[in-house]
């Protein structure tokens, strides 16, 4: 069994660092930060070690330019997202793994019932051999800087874990570019896909941390107990939440 190593001492302490001092009788758990104030458990007991960063296969992966994928031909157990428009949400018939696939479903919901639009999937899961054709071609067509800066190297894609996935809306335009920021599907994925267990993956400001420019559309699941962490936090890239280096380029 992979055992993961715990975020970094100053990943916890950034947080609220808690500790568990009473379990009441009605289940509520009282804790008591390290500032000494006393607040209820369903706000406060996130726990940071609760899934690995360091497997391919935990919810919580950490992949970047630094950072490939453990083990490097990684390949989830993918199923199609069970869309209630299929030939709209998901009109090239992608894949993701199990727990993304189920948790976009319900963030189309909630995208569509904002009035914010009908979620497209433009991309979800990306095999080993997928990524290693795509990155070749790039490569060969643009050289190799300006080829890696729009193609992952293979077994350093988040798409490769099925976590991952690309996303546009029909009739708002943008589709995979920058200013998909600014459509009304864009905003409202960037405001609330936390709630959903979504983080948008490479934030506005952030290229020298995730080694990508502003993907407005590129989404990644990662669980509601981390997402929600992340937002109460202010926190919007999983490297310093984590406590981890940045990643601005490959190390060699
Ligand atoms: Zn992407």
């Amino acid at each position: 069994m992979f055992q993961p190593k715990r975020p970094s001492g100053l990943a916890l302490a950034n947080r609220k660092v808690v500790r568990k001092i009473s379990a009441s009788a009605s289940g509520l758990v009282l804790v008591a930060t390290l500032a000494g104030s006393v607040t209820s458990a369903a706000a406060a007991t996130f726990d940071a070690t609760a899934h690995p960063i360091n497997h391919a296969d935990s919810l919580w992966v950490v992949v970047n330019k630094i950072r490939p994928l453990y083990p490097i031909k990684y390949s989830p157990v993918t199923v199609r997202p069970r869309f209630s428009l299929p030939s709209t949400n998901n009109p090239y018939g992608h894949e993701l793994a199990k727990p993304a696939a189920l948790a976009i479903v319900i963030l189309a919901k909630a995208m569509k019932a904002a009035g914010a639009g009908d979620l497209i999937l433009q991309s979800g899961y990306r095999s080993f051999g997928e990524q290693t054709y795509v990155h070749n071609r790039q490569v060969q067509r643009f050289g190799l800087k300006a080829g890696e800066a729009l193609a992952a190297r293979p077994g350093y894609s988040e798409h490769q874990t099925g976590l991952a996935a690309d996303v546009a809306a029909l009739g708002q335009g943008c589709s995979v570019q920058f200013c998909f920021g600014n459509t009304v599907a864009g905003t409202w994925l960037r405001e609330n896909s936390w709630r959903y267990g979504f983080i948008v993956r490479y934030p506005k400001g952030q290229t020298p941390v995730t080694g990508y420019d502003y993907e407005p559309w590129h989404i990644r699941y990662v669980g509601t107990a981390l997402s929600r962490q992340m937002h109460k936090d202010g926190v919007t890239v999983l490297e310093k939440f984590f406590g981890l280096p940045s990643a601005p380029g490959y190390r060699n």
